[in-house]
């Protein structure tokens, strides 16, 4: 772990394991409650010199972006390995997440000036909460990462991290690589179960949950910062719908639809979750999809032909098996495609005949099966799409880009896309709406939620003298 700038070990451990095995890799350290203090400790410590400087800041993240990148090839490897993802994937979360420090480094935040005139000045400034509790799942641990670390420093706050217990190496091997670029306890990065994530949220130093996970355990954080009426943002799970419209082109569209589902073997919060197709043409979109999940490559990370690889857990990977075998029992036929037949590997596949009221389409499978489901007319489809606790993204395809966008804009979720889906960029914002989370990452929105608002308000001189 990486503790005040300093690596430490500790006495408990837990096993880590390759999710195209399932054998262990290695051991992580279980950071115990007087370590926890210790961080704490680290980033109230760092937290005065690291708010008080701008310009080394922006400097510093810079430096940090380089840094990533420079290790991206081989981190990768050690993500690849616990995440299960190809390598090609594993790096792009590195670049990715170098991207979105450049950004943040170069991101300006001016104050708002609400009055300018000769009854006073009224200025809103942006300061920073102070120490920050980052806690991120396992599909996209460093890009994740990302997107709480770069905004939450840029604004002048300290943090501690912890990666989920399935893929802690890398963002522990990120802690360690970092160390030699930020002062001592600016970024602090522990590893442990649910416990510790709790324990953190609990903790007296922190003025600042950013927390990336499941409904439930949003709900146990969202608790948490109530308790102590600490800022919390929840970025939460998704059950996207994606709605082709009857003039949309199966064949022409396909591709982009099969990447929006599977894309990191669907373990993607804003992945399609759910199709929605014109009756009469659910099996032009059902052939269509079936053809890529027979032919897409599912291999071990590490190889590079592999164009998906596992499952990253023996959990998830037991539920996606038995929400298609209830999709199965409910009438729905199947295509599937070849995976491997160690470790957590479960071929790609395409669903119909089943609809609203069956497990895999009204909750979230979070793994590489699609159900596609027909319907009569688009106000049915756009009921089904919105009828949902979720609401993180969702998509409208279209040969009118137009057409698209009026229904587009009837989604109930953080982002509608328009004949796209899992298009995401550092300056945009993104958040859910509904269960799906609570405030925004990314862009300047993002760095807001990392700050809270002093207003100085300045008399006019002829106001002093009265
Ligand atoms: P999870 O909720 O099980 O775990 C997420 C993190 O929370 C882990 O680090 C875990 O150790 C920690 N944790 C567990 N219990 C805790 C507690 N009581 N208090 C504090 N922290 C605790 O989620 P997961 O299975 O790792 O991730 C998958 C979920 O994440 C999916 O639902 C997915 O949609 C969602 N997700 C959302 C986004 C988004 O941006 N909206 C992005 C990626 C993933």
């Amino acid at each position: 772990m990486t503790i005040g700038g300093k690596p430490v070990e500790s006495a408990g451990q837990f096993d880590v394991f390759d999710p195209a095995t399932a054998q262990p890799i290695a051991v992580a350290p279980a950071c115990t409650p007087d370590q926890l203090d210790d961080a704490m400790d680290a980033a109230e410590v760092a937290l005065p010199d690291w708010s008080a400087n701008l310009e080394t800041r922006r400097e510093l993240l810079a430096e940090v972006a380089a840094a990533l990148e420079g290790a991206a090839t081989d981190l990768a490897v050690v993500l690849t390995a616990e995440q299960g993802k190809p390598l090609k994937q594993a790096r792009y979360e590195f670049t990715a997440a170098a991207q979105w420090f450049r950004y943040y480094a170069e991101l300006v935040q001016k104050p708002d000036v609400f009055d300018d005139d000769d009854t006073g000045a009224v200025e809103g400034n942006y300061k920073p909460l102070g120490v920050v509790a980052a806690i991120t799942p396992w599909n996209f641990p460093i890009l994740l990462a990302s997107w709480k670390l770069a905004p939450a420093l840029a604004a002048g706050n300290t943090v501690v991290l912890k990666p989920s217990p399935f893929t802690p190496v890398a963002t522990l091997a990120m802690g360690e690589l970092l160390r030699e670029v930020l002062p001592p306890g600016v970024l602090n990065v522990i590893s442990g179960d649910g416990a510790l994530g709790a324990q953190m949220t609990a903790h007296p130093a922190v003025r600042k949950i950013s927390f990336t996970g499941s409904v439930a355990t949003g709900k146990k954080v969202a608790a948490a910062a109530a308790a102590d009426l600490k800022h919390a943002t929840l970025e939460l799970g998704g059950n996207d719908a994606a709605i082709a419209l009857d003039d949309a082109d199966p064949d022409a569209i396909a591709d982009k639809l099969f990447w929006g589902a599977m894309m990191n073997c669907g373990q993607a919060c804003s992945a399609i979750k759910r199709l929605y197709v014109p009756a009469r043409r659910v099996d032009a979109y059902f052939d269509a999809l079936a053809d890529r999940a027979r032919t897409v490559r599912v291999g071990p990370g590490a190889e590079r032909s592999s164009q998906l690889g596992p499952v990253n857990n023996a959990a998830q990977h037991q539920r996606v098996i038995d929400l298609v075998a209830d999709a199965v029992a409910h009438g729905a036929r199947t295509v599937s495609g070849n995976a491997p037949e160690t470790g957590y590997f479960q071929p790609v596949t395409v669903l119909a005949g089943v609809g609203d009221g069956v497990r895999i389409v009204d909750e979230e499978q979070f793994g590489p099966a699609l159900p596609v489901i027909g319907y009569t007319d688009e106000e049915q489809a756009l009921q089904c799409a919105n009828n949902t606790s979720f609401g993180l993204s969702g998509s409208v395809w279209s040969a009118d880009p137009e057409r698209a966008e009026t229904l587009a804009r009837r989604l109930e979720c953080g982002t509608a896309w328009v004949n796209q889906h899992l298009v995401l960029a550092p300056h945009i914002p993104f958040g859910g709406v509904k269960h799906s989370g609570v405030g925004v990452e990314n862009g300047s929105l993002g760095l807001r939620e990392f700050t809270r608002l002093q207003i100085i308000w300045r008399a006019a001189p002829a106001n002093t003298q009265k």
